[in-house]
């Protein structure tokens, strides 16, 4: 059998960075609601039921502006269904949630300024993860693709001992992951791709694009995205299947 090329999801696959979108996403809330908030940039920014909630819901979220619709949901004291795509269980304004993303990330990058210590330490990367993927990337063998931002990648990866080549990562300033997929397929001609994600949605896309994947389950996932998985016959992974992935 041919040895696989890895495409790897980031969030929720390498790292879990919950908790610095929890506190990144509720400070740019904050400030789209015109509020006078000043973050310290830690956990206890956000009040506690909020954060569980956040933390909780996480997953429903595929990209930093679709936390605008969680904490929309969260302060409305809406009942969140884990199993429905927040485009239809929130009415979504367009330009309101373009104004999310550019406070999101305009608020990420000043914290990450501001702080680079506290900014990378508060994401942890998963048990065993940064041992695979280092071995991958020696071997040319992986190369990560995200909506998350390239920089972000790079500063969490830099500050934990992981160097690597920018043009390994396809992050949300080069476009969606749909796009990046088929640049990759061109340029990996005769490989055998194979794609490892935290999302059913996302796999279904490789799918479509004749790309094979499986379902990370230590990452921000949940029962019903499991069992969905394997009702549509993805294989799923835990951590302890880890060395599967050679
Ligand atoms: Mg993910």
């Amino acid at each position: 059998m041919r040895e696989p090329f890895y495409l790897v999801d980031f969030d929720g696959v390498v790292c879990d960075s919950r908790a610095e979108c929890m506190v990144t996403g509720y400070a740019a809330y904050r400030e789209l609601k015109g509020e006078p908030f000043e973050p310290a940039f830690t956990v206890d920014d956000v009040p506690a039921d909020a954060a569980e909630a956040f933390i909780r819901f996480r997953y429903l979220a595929r990209t930093a502006r679709e936390f605008m619709v969680i904490w929309d949901l969260i302060e409305a004291g809406s009942a969140i269904d884990p199993d429905l795509p927040l485009d239809r269980q929130w009415e979504i304004d367009a330009a309101r949630i373009m104004r999310y993303h550019e406070l999101f990330y305009a608020t990420r990058y000043r914290w990450m300024e501001r702080d680079e210590r506290s900014w990378v330490a508060i994401h942890a990367l998963f048990p065993g993860m940064k041992e695979w993927l280092v071995a991958r990337l020696a071997e040319g063998r992986a190369h990560l693709v995200s909506s998350k931002d390239s920089r972000s990648i790079l500063t969490i990866l830099r500050n934990n001992g992981v160097e690597l080549p920018d043009d390994l990562v396809s992050g949300n300033e080069g476009g969606d992951k749909p796009g990046h997929f088929r640049r990759l397929i061109e340029e990996h001609p005769g490989r055998e791709l194979y794609f490892i994600d935290d999302n059913l949605e996302n796999l279904e896309m490789a799918a479509a694009q004749g790309i094979a994947g499986c379902l990370c389950t230590w990452g921000y996932t949940w029962e019903g995205g499991i069992e969905a998985a394997k009702r549509q016959g993805f294989p799923t992974l835990g951590l302890d299947g880890l060395a599967q992935l050679a």
